[in-house]
């Protein structure tokens, strides 16, 4: 074997090998990288727009291509700029070899458009890199255990090159693509974005599930459990880039703003308050490869309960569809949905120790005059939902409120050090599918109290209101919900530490009083917090665990969910028994 200096994978994106010039600069690049000594393996995506045309031309046969047949034309476009990045390659004097993703031993389900890997073999491009080659792998594709072509689902080249970079245990990932590093907000939504030095996996992970188009979520994915660091940066120019790594602790408190814009809000109204209603509603959607996110129920009168629930754009149809007949079934009044609604969320580390964050967040909103219609907040984010025409303005306000304008993060890449690789976690080694969700914990904490408002009048800013004068009692409060209005009243409820509780009430019926809206409480709630990977980008975790506890006749009151953490709040009572439920249910010990 030759001796080498580093293992690296590089990977290119569309725009950075859209024309054979691009490829050539690209080629260049990897092989520098290789005359330095290091083993390369180069991902590439489809050159420039191809998979979108690709998308395009099946429309133009049928309007419901199969599955099967889409990832079998979709992946013709890696197939084509690999070959021809080998070729530059080869041209330059290097020794090269381009590769499928079935080649490679890149196995999947068999999801078609959405496939999740599950084992990738590294013996042949092992062979290939030991014998002084540059390995060319196809981004994106796989095959599934009966050897019909995969795609893993658009982007998915990220993904890819950091699995890649995990099964042969590279020494960094490089993503090179239009923009010259990860930004506090899309460049091209903000032109106040500010590049970031460092990022966290936790961080990236929640911005990209969130919204953050720049890296495919479910390579952080990997980046987190196989410890993999990565930076991304500009193909076109040289610079310092972002780095993406293990246990970087910013001491920001904000990092970024992510915009999810094409959201849907779906609604199902009066569902009669009983345990499992949510869990029937869940189990279909997920069952049908629905993933939903911001779930939210209100505390609900009378014996009902509201239940809303977002999705993207493109699964409203079948969402709507199930959702009417489980309503129907479980005698709510009806289901209303908006279409035209964006999240917005702020990420960030630092939060966990940071007070009034939300209060901000919501400030700087309401100044904007923007209407809040859903909030959920965990450990370190919050996401509100806001029409789709004040999506904009609303990450411009978020932004400029966290003093991200013109951020200069000082904090340093460790680009030309070899990263310290981290030990990957625990629970990977016993997954079956490497891209398998993962559990990592499940704790419960009982030293929570929950406020309740109902009834607070839907106008701009009352969240704002509400939280300033929360803050202002110096409480620090932890999760906050508010769910969808109805007939023009809000419902917002938060979590104290129970020693506050008194304080919070006090406080609370003030701002209720002025307001015509009235407070409940829960003097002591059990939250229960489980914690892993890929739990938002995981169809039914949620369904997973209102499941059993629906079996046992246990209600939740107030969920949360991110892609590290769902949080879920049960009476306390239930506490000690929903928690070894849960650990049952997700195999913990
Ligand atoms: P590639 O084809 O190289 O995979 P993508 O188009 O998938 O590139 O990702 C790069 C794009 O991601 C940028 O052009 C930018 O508009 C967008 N983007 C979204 N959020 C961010 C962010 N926080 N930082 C940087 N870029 C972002
Ligand atoms: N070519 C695929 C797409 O455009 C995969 C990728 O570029 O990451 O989605
Ligand atoms: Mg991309």
């Amino acid at each position: 074997m030759k001796p080498f200096m580093a293992r690296v994978v590089q990977k290119f994106g569309g725009t950075s090998v859209a024309d054979p010039e691009k490829i050539v600069r690209a080629a260049k690049k990897a092989a520098l990288r290789h005359a330095a000594g290091d083993q390369v393996v180069v991902v590439v995506s489809a050159m420039g727009k191809q998979t979108d045309l690709l998308v395009r031309l099946a429309g133009q046969i049928t309007d419901s291509p199969s599955a099967r047949e889409l990832d079998m034309l979709l992946s013709t476009g890696e197939q084509v700029s690999v070959s021809l990045f080998a070729m530059a390659l080869q041209s330059m004097g290097h020794k090269a070899v381009s590769l499928t993703g079935g080649q490679i031993g890149i196995r999947t389900d068999s999801s078609h458009t959405r496939a999740r890997i599950q084992s990738i073999s590294t013996d042949h491009v092992r062979g290939l890199l030991e014998g002084g080659a540059i390995v060319i792998a196809a981004g994106f594709q796989g095959f599934d255990p009966d050897g019909n072509i995969t795609t893993l689902g658009r982007g998915g080249s990220d993904t890819t090159a950091v699995a890649l970079a995990a099964v042969l245990n590279a020494d960094r990932c490089e993503i090179y693509t239009d923009v010259d590093g990860i930004y506090t907000t899309d460049p091209r939504v903000h032109c106040g974005a500010a590049r970031l030095a460092t990022v966290s996996h936790d961080e990236m992970l929640e911005l990209a599930s969130l919204g953050a188009g720049v890296m495919h979520s479910r390579s952080i994915e990997f980046a987190k459990k196989f410890g993999v660091p990565i930076i991304v940066r500009s193909s076109f120019e040289d610079g310092p880039g972002t780095e993406i790594s293990s246990g970087l602790t910013s001491r920001r408190t904000v990092s970024g703003v992510a915009l999810a814009k094409d959201e849907a809000r779906v609604t199902v109204e009066d569902v009669p308050d009983q345990p499992g209603a949510s869990h029937q509603l869940f189990a279909e959607l997920a069952s049908n490869g629905i993933s939903v996110d911001m779930i939210i129920q209100n505390a609900g009168t009378g014996g009902t309960a509201d239940i809303s629930f977002t999705v993207t754009n493109q699964d409203v149809p079948a969402a709507l569809e199930i959702t009417n007949s489980v309503a129907g079934r479980l005698r709510a009044a009806g289901v209303t949905h908006d279409p035209d609604v964006a999240k917005v969320s702020i990420v960030g580390s630092g939060m966990v120790d940071a007070e009034g964050v939300a209060a901000t967040m919501f400030d700087a909103l309401s100044a904007a005059k923007i209407n809040v219609h859903m909030i959920t907040t965990s450990e370190i984010k919050v996401s509100v939902l806001v029409d789709r025409k004040n999506a904009q303005k609303s990450v411009e306000a978020a932004h400029k409120a966290f003093g991200l304008d013109g951020f200069v993060d000082e904090s340093f890449p460790g680009d030309a050090a070899p990263v310290q690789k981290s030990d990957p976690l625990e629970v990977v080694r016993r997954l079956e599918g490497m891209e398998d969700l993962a559990i990592e914990d499940c704790q419960l904490d009982m030293s929570q109290a929950l406020v309740t408002f109902m009834n607070l009048p839907d106008t701009p800013g009352v969240a704002a209101a509400v939280f300033e004068e929360v803050g202002r009692a110096g409480l620090n409060v932890d999760m906050i919900v508010q769910s969808f209005p109805r007939n023009g009243r809000a419902e917002i409820s938060f979590t104290v530490p129970a020693s506050d509780r008194q304080r919070a009430l006090a406080a609370a019926k003030n701002i209720a009083q002025t307001r015509g809206a009235e407070t409940t409480d829960v003097p002591e709630v059990a939250k229960l917090s489980i914690t892993g990977v890929g739990i938002r980008s995981h169809a039914g975790v949620a369904d997973k665990l209102f499941a059993p506890l629906a079996d046992a006749g246990i209600n939740i009151d107030l969920i949360s969910t991110s892609e590290v953490r769902v949080n879920v709040l049960v009476a306390a009572e239930h506490g000690e028994r929903s928690l070894s439920i849960l650990r049952t249910a997700f195999e913990l010990k």
